[in-house]
C-alpha cells in the first residue's frame, strides 16, 4: 500500500495476547505503534518495567521504552487493538467506538452481538458490511473468534462449501497459553488435563453458525447446524488441537474431503494482505500429525493444519485440525483483520 502507516494502539499490552500484538505490530509494513495501554498497574511506567515479556524474540527497545497509558486516556489513533479481558472489554470497547476509535477486539464480550463482525478474513469477509449497520457512535468494532473456533471453522470452511454441514462434533485438547498468564497453576496441569474450561464450549457451539452464516440486509443468518463441543486444558504450551467429526449435507469421502481443503484458496487473496497466510488450510496425511510442536508455527502461526482425515461409523467425516491460539486464535487473527479494514477502505 502507497501511503502513510496507519496509527495503532494496543490496550491489554502486557497481557499474553497483547505482546503478541505487539511483536506483530512494532515493524509492521502498514501500522505503526504509537500506544500501549493496560491496567492501573500497569500506568505510567515504562512498557519494559511493566511487562512481564513472554515471547522467545526479544522486546524491541524502541517499544520497552514507550510509557503505559491509562485506557481511559488513549490519544486518537486509526485503529485500537483490544486485548483486554473479557468484562473490561464489555464495559471499555463501546466507549472507545463512541470517541470515534475503531476497535479490532480479541475479546468474546461482543463477539455474538447483532451488529458487531465476528471475522475470520479468509471465511466471511461481506460480514465487515455491518459496519455501515453499527450504532456504537463514529467508530466501529470488530471481533474475531475464540481461539479454537478459528481452527475449527477453518477447517470447516472448505467442507461447507463443497458439501454442507448438517451436525459437528469436536473436542478440544487446548495449550495453557489460552488462559493468559500466570494462568493455570503448574501443579494443576503438569502431567494432567482439566476436562473443563469454563465458557469454552458455549463459544465453541455458537460462534461456528455465525462465521458460517450469512449476512443481509444489517442482519446475521446463522448457518443451521448444530455442535457439540467438549473442551479439555492439556500440559502443552501453544497450539490447540481440535478433534472433530462432521455430518455433511451431501456424503464426501476422506479423499474428496483431502481434495477440497487442498484447494482451498483465500478469497481475498487478492488483496496481499500482509499477515495473510498462502496457506489459511493443510492437509498433512503422514501419521500422528498434526502435533502443537511441529505444525503451530506453520506459516508464522496464521495456517490450520489438519491431518487424520477418514470417514466416520457415526458420522461421515472426521479429522484432527491443529491452531496457534495465540497466533491464528488471537493477535495474528487481529491484525489480519485490521489488514482487511485497511485494504476496504475502512480505516480512518
Ligand atoms: P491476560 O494475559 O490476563 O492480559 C490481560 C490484559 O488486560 C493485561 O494487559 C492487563 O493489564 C489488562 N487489564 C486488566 N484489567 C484492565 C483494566 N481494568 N483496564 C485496562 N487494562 C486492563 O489475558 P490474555 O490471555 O492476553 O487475553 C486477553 C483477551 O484475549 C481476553 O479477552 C481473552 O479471552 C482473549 N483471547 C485470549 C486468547 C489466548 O490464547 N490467550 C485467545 C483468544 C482470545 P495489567 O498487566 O496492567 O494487569
Amino acid at each position: 500500500m502507497d501511503r502513510p502507516r496507519f496509527t495503532a494502539a494496543v490496550i491489554g499490552a502486557t497481557g499474553t495476547v497483547g505482546q503478541r500484538l505487539v511483536r506483530r505490530l512494532h515493524d509492521h509494513p502498514w501500522f505503526r505503534l504509537t500506544t500501549l495501554a493496560a491496567s492501573s498497574r500497569s500506568t505510567g511506567k515504562s512498557y519494559g518495567e511493566a511487562v512481564h515479556w513472554l515471547l522467545s524474540t526479544v522486546l524491541p527497545e524502541s517499544v520497552a521504552k514507550m510509557e503505559v497509558c491509562d485506557v481511559q486516556k488513549l490519544d486518537d489513533c486509526a485503529v485500537v487493538f483490544s486485548a483486554l479481558g473479557s468484562s473490561t472489554a464489555r464495559e471499555i470497547e463501546p466507549r472507545l467506538a463512541q470517541r470515534g476509535l475503531m476497535v479490532v477486539s480479541n475479546a468474546s464480550a461482543l463477539r455474538m452481538h447483532p451488529r458487531v463482525p465476528l471475522l475470520i478474513p479468509e471465511v466471511n469477509p461481506d460480514h465487515l458490511d455491518m459496519l455501515d449497520h453499527q450504532d456504537f457512535g463514529p467508530g466501529g468494532i470488530v471481533t474475531n473468534p475464540n481461539c479454537s473456533t478459528v481452527g475449527l471453522v477453518l477447517s470447516l470452511k472448505p467442507l461447507a462449501d463443497a458439501f454442507g454441514i448438517e451436525a459437528v462434533q469436536v473436542t478440544t485438547l487446548q495449550a495453557i497459553s489460552g488462559a493468559g498468564h500466570p494462568g493455570v497453576p503448574s501443579f494443576d496441569i503438569l502431567g494432567n488435563t482439566l476436562p473443563l474450561i469454563p465458557g469454552e464450549e458455549e463459544k465453541l457451539e455458537t460462534e461456528p453458525q455465525k462465521l458460517l452464516g450469512a449476512i443481509a440486509d444489517g442482519v446475521f443468518n446463522p448457518a443451521r447446524f448444530s455442535v457439540s463441543a467438549q473442551a479439555n486444558r492439556v500440559p502443552v504450551v501453544d497450539g490447540h488441537l481440535v478433534s472433530v467429526s462432521v455430518k455433511l449435507g451431501r456424503g464426501a469421502s476422506a479423499e474428496e474431503a483431502r481434495s477440497v481443503i487442498e484447494d482451498f484458496r483465500s478469497p481475498v487473496a487478492g488483496l496481499d494482505l500482509p499477515s495473510a497466510p498462502r496457506r489459511p488450510v493443510v492437509a498433512v496425511d503422514d501419521g500422528p500429525r498434526p502435533q502443537p510442536k511441529l505444525d503451530a508455527d506453520r506459516e508464522d502461526g496464521m495456517t490450520v493444519t489438519i491431518g487424520r482425515i477418514r470417514s466416520c461409523p457415526v458420522f461421515d467425516l472426521r479429522y484432527v485440525a491443529l491452531v496457534h491460539n495465540t497466533e491464528r486464535g488471537a493477535a495474528g487473527a487481529a491484525v489480519l483483520n485490521a489488514e482487511l479494514l485497511a485494504a476496504t477502505g475502512k480505516l480512518g
